[in-house]
């Protein structure tokens, strides 16, 4: 659960949206058809239609007083570049608890996410297309340790000089956050089913 390939798949490739030739429920062969005026790969057996879509995923800025927390990558895309933590949403979780548990893995801190900053379509490549939500959060506790898919985690000032960075956009987040051009919104921690356990969604 990481924003890239982790470490087990680095050298490999497997694209995320144009994998399928064959039907994954009847494995009929997919042939393309005209849906919602676009071409998809379509399923003439069982009628299974593949949509690509971006994959959403969580970046949390850490903040504590004027310094945030960035890591260092292991896995790809941008191994040994430093980036805001960041992961996929699984299809389980919600993007707050997603955030949390990220946080944890990855720095063995644990975060209270503070406020929602931006929302970013990332093109990274044409198998690489993430809609990143940018959280802001700050520590409640833990001890600051690199893991999972960094291979080092420091404070820097939020108004630089930054390391050398994977992502433009966590560039011009943190350019952002540091002006404090943008304000967060309020989260709604109703809706953070790991922090407010009692929440059933289905
Ligand atoms: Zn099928």
């Amino acid at each position: 659960m990481c924003y890239c390939t982790s470490s087990r798949t680095v050298g490999r490739s497997f694209p995320r949206v144009d994998g399928y030739k064959y039907c994954p429920f009847c494995q009929t062969k997919l042939i393309l058809l005209e849906s919602g005026q676009k071409p998809r790969q379509t399923c003439p057996g069982c009628g299974f239609t593949q949509y690509k879509n971006p994959s959403p995923v969580i970046s949390v800025i850490i903040a504590d007083k004027d310094r945030i927390l960035l890591g260092k990558r292991i896995g790809s895309p941008g191994a040994g570049k430093w980036a805001i933590p960041s992961g996929y949403i699984e299809y389980e979780d919600d993007f707050i608890s997603t955030a949390i548990l990220e946080a944890k893995e990855e720095t063995g801190l644990e975060i209270e996410i503070t406020s929602i900053l931006n929302v970013i379509s990332s093109f990274v490549s044409p198998s690489f297309h993430f809609l990143a939500i940018y959280l802001e959060a700050r520590v409640l506790g833990g001890k600051l340790i690199a893991r999972d898919d960094l291979e080092d985690a420091k404070w820097f000032s939020v108004s630089g000089p930054l390391p050398e960075m994977a992502f433009q956009e966590d560039v011009d987040a943190l350019e952002m956050y540091a002006k404090k051009e943008v304000t967060g919104l309020p989260v709604d921690q109703r809706y953070a089913r790991q922090v407010n356990k009692n929440r059933e969604s289905w």
